[in-house]
């Protein structure tokens, strides 16, 4: 179901294999690129369709080709990364049911060594004083660290461990325009102080998100509007935020969907009345919807 050409870096997968399981191979076999992928729950043939992404990578940057099973048309054919318009947590394939992805290439680079570290937090913890994003280091290297990181944010499964039971990041990041980043920057500085607004992570979204959009942080933003770690809804603690990271929403075991569902409207609601940032959830959404009619 693999096939790896560790000479060449070219590494093919069937849609079905298990993401960390490829991850883990390629990473054994001294290729670099996916290793700040680990710990990712799911799927080789998902990761296209929502560009995945974490730690400073997303799949897009290592895809070579995606074979996709034209549902209207019933046939099968390689598609370059460039006609999926590959964004942020995006493909065109997302929400849609034209096509199942049958298999996915990626290109890896042959040296051992990772990715450029472009995420603070992991390059710091990997010992890279530049900040530049350009550093690399052996992948096996990075992956042991992102699977540390990932662990004491609670996203790794452990079934003892209700801040585990969660979707992973259930917001993803505001895009917004310049203007909507600066007024953000300026409520935090009215409420919180310039100090605390001066720390506010804004980074350029990139080229496909088009000029002048800038990505906020969706935890920093819940944080900053009331919400601390393992916060629930008053009188309905069966779901709450992780005690370990506030993206995640947890079922604190008893949780139906319409708790989580509560939650989420009053974590989504209240970064609105604060900021008058709408964050989108992550996950697709089955039967239940965060507005009702
Ligand atoms: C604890 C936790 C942590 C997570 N961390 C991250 C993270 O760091 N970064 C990140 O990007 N995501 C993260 N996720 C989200 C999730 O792991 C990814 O979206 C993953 O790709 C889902 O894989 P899956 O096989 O379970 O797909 P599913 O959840 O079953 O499907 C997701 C979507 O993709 C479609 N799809 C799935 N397979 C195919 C296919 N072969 N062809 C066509 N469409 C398909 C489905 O129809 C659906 O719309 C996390 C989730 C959890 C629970």
């Amino acid at each position: 179901d693999v096939a790896i050409d560790a000479a060449s870096g070219v590494v093919r997968a069937f849609a079905g294999v298990v993401w960390d399981d490829l991850v883990a191979a390629t990473v054994d076999a001294g290729l670099g690129g996916l290793e700040c992928l680990s710990g990712i729950p799911g799927s080789v043939g998902a990761t296209p369709v929502q560009n995945v992404g974490a730690y400073g990578a997303e799949v897009s940057q290592t895809l070579h080709r995606v074979q996709l099973f034209d549902r209207s048309t019933g046939e099968t054919s390689w598609v370059s990364p460039a006609s999926l318009e590959l964004g942020y947590r995006y493909s065109n394939l997302k929400f849609t049911s034209r096509a199942v992805v049958t298999a996915v290439e990626f290109a890896l680079s042959t040296d051992g060594l990772s990715a450029p570290l472009r995420f603070g937090e992991l390059a710091r913890r990997l010992g890279v004083t530049a900040q530049d994003g350009t550093s690399r280091r052996p992948a096996a290297e990075v992956r042991d660290m992102v699977l540390e990181l990932r662990r004491g944010k609670g996203m790794v499964l452990d079934a003892a461990d209700h801040d585990t039971w969660s979707a992973g990041s259930f917001f993803t990041n505001p895009v917004v325009d310049t203007a909507t980043a600066d007024e953000v920057q300026r409520l935090v500085a009215s409420s919180r102080g310039e100090q605390d607004a001066a720390a506010m992570p804004r980074f350029p979204a990139g080229d496909a998100a088009g000029e002048n959009t800038e990505k906020l942080s969706a935890a920093w933003l819940i944080e900053r509007a009331g919400f601390d770690r393992g916060w629930h809804v008053p009188g309905h603690a069966r779901a709450g935020l992780s005690g370990k990271h506030t993206l995640a929403l947890t079922n604190r075991g008893q949780a139906s969907s319409a708790d989580v569902v509560e939650l989420a409207r009053a974590v989504r609601d209240g970064v609105r009345d604060t900021f008058g940032v709408t964050l989108v959830p992550e996950p697709v959404w089955i039967g239940v919807t965060l507005d009702p009619e």
